[in-house]
């Protein structure tokens, strides 16, 4: 059985797919692309929401910070500034009750000697009298440790005398003698005792040493007899406030400073807080002319927001400088003395920010990790199934060129193997109909074939009838006509002779008339069969010719074979004892005619053979009937 062609032998095969290019990106590109673009959409907002969280913590950090710091400074500040008014009201104390007396000086070295050993923030101690008596003890600057006694009095009230102290806190000889001005012009006393209660005074410089910027804390009191007034001051180093500052952990990039509500700087954890002018006395500097350029920025905003005067809250800002953020809190700061400062703690958002920077630098470095992984999984996925998928493909192709034999390969996945496994069946359901189909085919050609030989059967067995006298079984004229053309052919080729007899019955018309139609047409037959069975070569043909005619062909057969052919039939027609009394002769008889074409003659075609032999025919007739005449002869055979 030769190997069924479904597609060939079915309906015209359509344009072949497998030859087009095939539209469509592949599950290799798509896998990966879809996988990327969801986790890059998972990293950009985890990212994000990294960062917001990140800024937010950042935010809450730096206000716990400032709020530590703040509460860390005023803490400082309170316990700073508490020292001096205990030294001031133990230097006023022992002054009213007589244990100190400036008529005994070294009483009074020996209490601020004690003191300002006890206090190590002190920076200087001073009595001031009435009469312009002037008695200080205290530290030379506030980097020293050396302690000095001072003194001026009447009669030159602008000389100030320096003296060391000895090894039993006495005063040692005389170091040095300074200018000096008339206490009552000074700061220290007579901002107290216009107060007329223990009060602070503005910050200053000190006169013999401008670099060194202090605030005053003066008591008045009246002691003695004469209830003499005196200011009892002490002097605290702006700059020790400036030292705590600066070693405030608060953040790098952190600034911390104090300042008054006019804006004057009192300390500050960035650079000096004074400066010395060009032409002139030092001068304490505004804020806003900070040594230290962030310093300056947070001056710059919150004066832009009306300046340090009317801040009665802590105040919580955040601004931008030169692309970078900032956090200020800006408090203010009393005490009960009179002294109205603000503590501002600033922080830049770049201490922190660096840190955000690393971690979502970090967390993006993992994401652009997780993606590539993620993309070779999916390569490696769409690899997975796009395999399967291709053998699948692979055995519809072959199944679509007749190849129903080879099983799919079972894979790892359950889901391709239920479709294989349906492939399976499919292919084996479509081998079975297509065996079907086969026979089916099978026997249907072998039906057509049966059917197309019986058609040309009856196809012969027409044509045999077309060419076949209905009535006497002889050939007709359908076949008489090619076949004397042919055997004139024939004859002319080969030079044998080629005779044609035309035939007619004698008196027919009249034994129809006498006998009827019906018995002329038996004496057609019987005629016939005379004339068929006295030719005897297969060559020769016998046809009738028409009416109660008939014409034999008788090739390589001269007049005279056919004139003997003739005497048989004759014969034959004789004893066949048919009687027509409406004839002279009694019974059936027939004339014919011979032409017969031999070497030489002079016929030039089969037409002419015929015309001769009718007129041979027609001869016979003409000279008595019942006999033959040959064409181109004058004697004829009379039976
Ligand atoms: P002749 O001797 O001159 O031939 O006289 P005839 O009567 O035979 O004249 P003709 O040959 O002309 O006559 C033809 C007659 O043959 C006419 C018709 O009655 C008869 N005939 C022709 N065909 C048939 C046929 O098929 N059947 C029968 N029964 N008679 C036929
Ligand atoms: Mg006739
Ligand atoms: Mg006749």
């Amino acid at each position: 059985m030769p190997a069924f062609r479904p597609l060939e032998s079915a309906a015209p095969e359509p344009a072949a797919p497998r030859d087009v290019a095939v539209a469509g990106m592949p599950l290799a590109f798509w896998l990966p692309l879809l996988t990327a673009l969801l986790l890059v959409a998972v990293i950009a907002v985890g990212s994000w929401l990294s960062w917001q969280n990140g800024q937010r913590a950042v935010a809450d950090l730096v206000g716990q910070l400032q709020l530590r710091a703040g509460k860390q400074v005023d803490e400082h500040l309170r316990s700073y500034l508490e020292s001096p008014r205990i030294v001031v009201e133990i230097i006023a104390g022992a002054l009213e009750e007589g244990e100190i007396t400036p008529e005994r000086p070294a009483t009074i070295h020996a209490l601020l000697l004690r003191l300002a050993r006890t206090y190590e923030g002190i920076s200087y101690l001073n009595i001031g009298l009435e009469d312009t008596r002037f008695f200080g003890l205290g530290r030379v600057d506030n980097v020293s440790r050396d302690l000095v006694i001072e003194e001026a009095g009447p009669p030159d009230l602008t000389v100030l005398r320096q003296y060391g102290i000895d090894t039993n806190g006495a005063r040692a000889g005389l170091r040095k003698e300074l200018p000096f001005s008339d206490i009552r012009e000074q700061a220290w006393y007579r901002e107290p005792l216009s107060a007329d209660r223990t009060s602070w005074t503005s910050i200053y410089n000190w006169v013999d040493n401008p670099d060194v910027v202090v605030i005053g804390l003066g008591k008045p009191v009246r002691f003695g007899p004469g209830a003499m007034r005196a200011v009892v001051g002490i002097d605290l180093f702006l700059a020790n406030i400036c030292d705590y500052l600066a070693a405030l952990d608060v953040s790098p990039g952190a600034r911390v400073f104090i300042v008054e509500r006019d804006g004057t700087l009192v300390a500050n954890s960035h650079g000096n807080s004074r400066r010395r002018g060009a032409d002139g006395p030092p001068q304490l500097r505004p804020v806003a002319e900070a040594a230290d350029p962030l310093i300056r920025l947070a001056a710059r905003d919150v004066q832009a927001a009306g300046g340090f005067a009317g801040i009665r809250e802590p105040r919580l800002t955040t601004f931008s400088a030169e692309g970078a953020r900032y956090f200020l809190r800006v408090s203010p700061w009393r005490d009960s003395l009179g002294l109205d400062w603000l503590i501002a703690v600033m922080v830049p958002e770049a201490d922190f920010t660096a840190t955000i920077t690393a971690n979502l630098r970090m967390t993006l470095a993992a994401g652009a990790a997780l993606l590539l992984l993620a993309l070779a999984l999916a390569m490696l996925m769409a690899r997975f199934i796009s395999h399967p998928v291709r053998r699948i493909e692979a055995a519809a192709k072959a199944v679509a060129e007749g190849d129903f034999d080879t099983p799919l390969p079972r894979t790892a996945y359950r889901e391709f193997n239920r479709l294989s496994q349906a492939f399976d069946d499919m292919t084996r359901r479509l081998r079975a109909a297509f065996r079907e189909v086969e026979v089916a085919h099978e026997e249907l050609e072998q039906k057509i074939a049966q059917r197309t030989e019986e058609l040309r059967e009856a196809n012969d067995e027409l044509e045999r009838l077309s060419r076949q006298d209905s009535l006497t079984g002889l050939a007709n004229r359908r076949r008489f006509d090619p076949d004397l053309r042919e055997e004139w052919l024939r004859a002319r080729r080969s030079g044998e002779p080629l005779t044609l007899v035309m035939c007619d019955l004698d008196y027919f018309k009249a034994y129809n008339d006498r006998y009827g139609h019906a018995r002329g047409d038996e004496v057609l037959v019987k005629v016939a069969r005379v004339l068929q069975s006295e030719l005897r070569r297969s060559s020769d043909l016998a046809a009738r010719y028409g009416g109660e005619e008939y014409a034999l062909i008788l090739p390589n057969t001269t007049a005279d074979d056919a004139r003997a052919v003739l005497a048989q039939i004759r014969s034959g027609m004789a004893s066949l004892g048919l009687v027509h009394e409406a004839s002279p002769f009694g019974r059936i008889t027939m004339s014919f005619g011979i032409a017969c074409h031999q070497a030489g003659s002079e016929f030039a075609s089969a037409e002419d053979l015929l015309v001769a032999a009718d007129q041979a025919l027609y001869r016979a007739k003409a000279t008595g009937r019942d006999r033959v005449a040959v064409h181109g002869k004058l004697e004829e055979n009379v039976a």
